[in-house]
């Protein structure tokens, strides 16, 4: 497969804040990539320059070939994207968003008709659809941003945390519709707090740790390079982020709540 999201020597500050350095990395079309790390590692800020939202402080990223920096509209019309935290129109019920979101991709009404109903339907939110998105649940929102991202079928699909709020049933869909993407070709990445969800769907894992990779590649190659053929990813998470000592931070907050 073709690499689709290429990244060099890539370095971004806020103001004398570090976020990122020395960032390489290779993400393939037709791969599930995870991005995992701890809060303030890095991710969303590596999610939003590849989304061309962000711009690096120095450094190089291409997207489909495209280079965020300079060509950002070429990069933004390829992408879906679910930030961690999404900005909807709280005045617009659903439909009125999608239609919002058809205009702005060039959609015909009735491709758009078909995925709305099909997505509303698998997501089980078909019964919102007319209501107002202000008056919505957390997590129906949160659907109604993943629904908003994937309607034009794009070719790179970013979620950034994109299984907060749902369900297990909607998470279950998603993962699999994720992989059934990647399978088409698509170039899938998210960052996900829930190791489990990237051991399961990831093809391949980069972990970040206060604004560098640490560790990159498949679950095979990751338990290699941490020495230990049998570890599972939460092991390995912890190790490279500099937690071995949970299990005395749990002794003492159980002694601190004894005294
Ligand atoms: P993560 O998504 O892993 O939690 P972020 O990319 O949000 O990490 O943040 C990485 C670092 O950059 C953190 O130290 C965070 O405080 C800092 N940061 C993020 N956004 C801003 C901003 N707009 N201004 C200043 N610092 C920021």
């Amino acid at each position: 497969m073709s690499v689709s999201v290429s990244i060099r020597d890539l370095s971004k500050r806020y103001g004398t804040n570090t976020a990122l350095s020395g960032i390489n990395l290779d993400i393939e079309a037709g791969q599930v990539f995870g991005i995992l790390g701890p809060n303030g590692s890095g991710k969303t800020t590596i999610l939003r320059i590849i989304c061309s939202i962000l711009s690096q402080t120095s450094g190089k990223v291409s997207v489909l070939g495209y280079d965020t920096s300079l060509s950002r509209n070429d990069v933004k019309k390829r992408i879906g994207y679910v930030p961690e935290t999404p900005l909807l129109y709280e005045s617009l019920t659903p439909s009125e968003y999608f239609s919002f979101v058809a205009s702005v991709r060039k959609m015909d009404q009735r491709t758009l008709a078909d995925r709305v109903n099909n997505f509303a339907e698998a997501f089980g939110i078909d019964g919102f659809v007319n209501d107002l998105i202000g008056s919505l649940s957390f997590g129906t929102k949160q659907k109604v941003a993943i629904i908003g991202a994937l309607l034009h079928d794009p070719d790179i699909i970013v979620l950034d945390e994109g299984m907060n709020g749902l369900d297990p049933r909607s998470a279950k869909i998603l993962k699999d519709l994720l992989v059934d993407l990647a399978a088409r070709g698509k170039t899938v990445i998210f960052s996900t707090h829930i190791l489990e969800v990237a051991e399961s769907v990831c093809d391949r894992i980069a972990i970040l740790y206060q604004g560098t990779i640490v560790s990159v590649g498949t679950m095979k190659e990751l338990r290699e390079s941490s020495g230990n053929s049998e570890t599972n990813l939460e092991d390995i998470f912890l190790k490279l982020t500099g937690n071995e000592n949970i299990q005395e931070i749990v002794s003492s907050l159980k002694e601190s709540l004894r005294r």
